[in-house]
């Protein structure tokens, strides 16, 4: 019979150097959890505990410890499961720009979830949640409303490696929870906004820091669905408290944020600030995509709508999602106070 886990055990959370982990571990810490953060280099202990404990009780940095395992060795992952009682799973390669060869995301998010998942089952943890993405769901340049019943198309045109990594490592991972009987849910979030905890931005908020550095004279017509990492990190949380979300994929979503419409309301709350709002033409872009790479993958998406419900996370999480403006303003906010705009 599934159990919520309880109050006061022990989580291990991958991946904890990331925007979105170090969102988890504050709230698995306010939630009274002990964290055990994996992390591939321990050089970066002090900056996880810097941006994570501000604000908690002085106790909580006792429930935070750390072990070092790569998602692309095997050494470290079975010391890391040791005692725990659930797994959430958030580390995996997210570049801004797509490497030439699809492998150098696929092998270590694919190898490593499989590294993650299977050192759980033979530690005996069997709850797991893993953050998965819309890009499992959605195919590039998709204008369809979709919703947790559909998948990638890995041949679909504009897959990007970013894209199959997740939709693969997603798949790894119900393949595993199968074979090894793994309570999992994976969270699919669209594009992650909302505030930083340091002055690590993070590919998603890197969306943002290009719109108000300035950094291109054109907006391109991209059409991103957009979520604030602080519900994305209570869905990690409340999903250990909640059975009905096991054996369940849920999209967290709070609604389309196209990247013109995000030039508009940033230069609405900054009038004096240089921000460019002039959309650019999509056979511009397509163009500078044969010679630039970021603008290829921005290329791939064009013309999409990343139209997804978010349905489900109401229903089984009672999410009211934090709207995608403020998600956006919240980033911007803290990229100027952080000096990074
Ligand atoms: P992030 O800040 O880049 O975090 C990625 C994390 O993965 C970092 O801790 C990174 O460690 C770790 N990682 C990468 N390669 C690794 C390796 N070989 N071994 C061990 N750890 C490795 O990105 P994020 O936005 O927080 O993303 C976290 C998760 O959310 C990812 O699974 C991503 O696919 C998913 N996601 C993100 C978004 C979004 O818009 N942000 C949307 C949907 C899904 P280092 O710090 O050492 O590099």
């Amino acid at each position: 019979m599934p159990e919520p886990v309880p109050p006061g055990a022990l989580v291990v959370l991958t991946g904890a150097s990331g925007f979105i982990a170090k969102h988890i571990a504050r709230r698995l810490l306010e939630d009274g959890h002990a964290v055990r953060a994996t992390l591939r280099s321990p050089s970066r202990e002090a900056e996880v505990r810097a941006a994570v404990l501000p604000g908690l009780p002085p106790e909580a940095e006792g429930r935070l410890t750390f072990a070092t395992a790569d998602l692309t060795a095997d050494a470290g992952w079975a010391q890391a499961m040791e005692g725990a009682q659930a797994l959430l799973h958030t580390a995996s390669p997210f570049p801004l720009n797509q490497p030439r060869d699809p492998e150098v995301l696929i092998r270590p998010a694919v190898e490593g979830t499989r590294r993650a998942l299977t050192a759980a089952a033979d530690a005996g943890v069997r709850r797991v949640v893993l953050t998965s993405s819309v890009a499992a769901i959605v195919n590039p340049g998709s204008r369809e409303m979709r919703d947790e019943s559909t998948w990638l198309d890995l041949e679909a045109p504009g897959v990007t490696p970013y894209y199959a990594s997740k939709a693969l490592a997603e798949r790894a991972a119900w393949d595993l929870a199968r074979d090894r009987g793994l309570r999992l849910t994976a969270i699919n979030p669209s594009v992650v906004l909302g505030p930083l905890l340091d002055r690590q931005s993070g590919t998603s908020v890197a969306l943002v820091q290009r719109l108000l550095r300035a950094r291109d004279p054109l907006v391109p017509r991209l059409n991103f669905a957009a979520v604030d990492v602080r519900d994305v990190a209570a869905m990690h949380v409340r999903a250990l408290a909640l059975p009905a979300t096991e054996g369940e994929r849920v999209i967290a979503s709070a609604g389309l944020l196209p990247m013109p419409e995000m030039a508009r309301i940033l230069k609405r709350a900054y009038p004096d600030r240089r921000i460019p709002t002039r959309e650019a033409p999509d056979w511009l872009i397509r163009a500078l995509a044969l010679a630039l790479p970021d603008m290829r993958t921005a290329a791939s998406f064009l013309g999409g709508r990343d139209l997804v419900s978010n349905a489900k996370a109401r229903r089984l999480f009672g999410m009211d999602f934090i709207p995608p403006e403020e998600a956006l303003l919240a980033s911007a906010r803290s990229l100027i106070e952080q000096g990074l705009a």
